[in-house]
């Protein structure tokens, strides 16, 4: 009895062990399995609402995808390469369409790259495709929509296409807009103008633009920072230059949700004054603007930046189409920031206006800049120029930024 205990305890102990790497072993198992065998994308569903005036493709995915798209004529069809994913849901490889669709095909088309024919039933325009995060039920979604559109107009899209690249492959165009998981935070960037060798303007107490700024910025930072679902990054935190295109870079790398440019502007009537939101935009809304957007835009010129071979232009339609659908966000939160100042900050008359500043021109962050006032107006130069004054201008953005992502969430975005 006395010998056979510890036997007996050394046996079950063994047992235990014994169970307990079984049960280690059956748990990777079942774990690793499935998740070699998930190791594609999954295509769980491909959803459609087409009437004559317009289309929504959905694509049903299980995970974030890129994807490129191009347009096909004669006859016409919308072509979207995925990585290559497992179409789960349909054995067949094709279904019927509905209005504009009139059939859709899906298959791999070479290794790596799976691939999604959209036959149409006549030509549309694309206007726009982009991924959804997972919410309302739905994990990720990659949607298309269209819209019925002239011949000429759709084989002008066509040929813009296929000029961009040698061949049509090649003109295919990267996804500009991706999305991050849902439950992630938010990423703000706060752009202080000018620093460096680019003072902005100088303004009558003494204090450059590029120093204002960068003071409103940090107090914008520091308000946005307590709040746990904001990532705020700012574009230089130090007297520094850096190029305009390099911001616009920053707020791209960072997948940013939002990019707030933080200036003070100048005017040859010391009366002039108050705080001025610009969004971007093709036209100047007015001579002022335009001219602020010129004066602005020269930024890099006076850092003595060789410009030669640096390109604004926006090569690929899609892009083309994403800024559009950015603009939009940005005039949105464009006019929340003004409606948060009102009462706060002095707003100069027609405070939310439009220019096309180089800045602004990320295709897929929507983006507003702010001339915080005039550094040739006293009064102020110096709101601007004291802690009083930037954290009232900080808290006025941050419940702007507050209600424009409250939105969003509300839209399901
Ligand atoms: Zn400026």
């Amino acid at each position: 009895m006395s010998f056979s205990f510890p036997f007996q305890w050394i046996r079950s102990y063994c047992d235990a062990t014994s169970k307990a790497v079984y049960r280690l072993l059956l748990l990777s198992f079942l774990i690793l399995v499935p998740a070699l065998a998930a190791a594609e994308p999954e295509v769980s569903g491909i959803r459609m609402n087409s009437d004559a005036n317009s289309a929504r493709f959905v694509i049903d995915l299980d995970e974030e995808v890129e994807f490129t798209l191009l347009t096909l004529a004669d006859p016409y069809r919308v072509v979207i390469d995925l990585p290559e994913v497992n179409f789960s849901f349909n054995s067949t490889g094709s279904g019927e369409g509905e209005g504009l669709i009139d059939r859709y095909r899906f298959g791999l088309f070479r290794a790596g790259v799976s691939r999604i024919v959209l036959d149409l039933s006549g030509p549309a325009e694309i206007e726009r495709m982009f991924m959804l995060s997972p919410g309302g039920g739905h994990r990720f979604r990659l949607v298309l929509d269209m819209k019925p559109t002239s011949r000429d107009a759709f084989l002008a899209s066509v040929q813009r296409a296929v000029r961009s690249g040698a061949n049509i492959p090649d003109s295919r165009v990267s996804a500009p807009i991706t999305a991050r998981p849902a439950n992630s935070r938010r990423v703000i960037i706060i752009d202080a103008g000018h620093g460096g060798i680019d003072p902005g303007n100088l303004g009558i107490i003494g204090v450059p633009e590029k120093t204002i700024a960068l003071n409103i910025a940090r107090a914008i930072r520091d308000q946005l920072a307590r709040n746990p679902d904001y990532e705020v990054v700012m574009t230089r935190d130090r007297d520094i230059f850096i190029p305009l295109d390099r911001r616009r870079v920053i707020a791209r790398e960072q997948r940013a949700d939002m990019f707030i440019s933080v200036h003070a502007d100048s005017f040859r009537q010391a009366g002039v004054g108050g705080a001025t939101v610009y969004s971007l935009s093709e036209r100047a809304s007015d001579r002022e603007a335009a001219a602020l957007a010129r004066r602005e835009n020269r930024s890099d010129l006076i850092a003595g930046i060789d410009l030669t071979g640096e390109s604004d232009e926006v090569t690929s339609i899609l892009v083309d189409l994403a800024q559009r659908e950015t603009m939009n966000y940005s005039a949105r939160l464009a006019n929340l920031v003004v409606g948060e100042m009102r009462g706060d900050v002095t707003l100069r008359t027609n405070s939310h206006r439009f220019a096309g500043l180089v800045v602004l021109k990320a295709p897929d962050v929507p983006s507003i800049l702010l001339e915080a006032g005039y550094l040739t107006n006293r009064a102020d130069a110096r709101f601007m120029n004291s802690s009083a004054g930037r954290s009232k201008i900080a808290a006025a953005i941050r419940r702007a930024v507050d209600g424009y992502f409250n939105t969003l969430a509300s839209e399901g975005f």
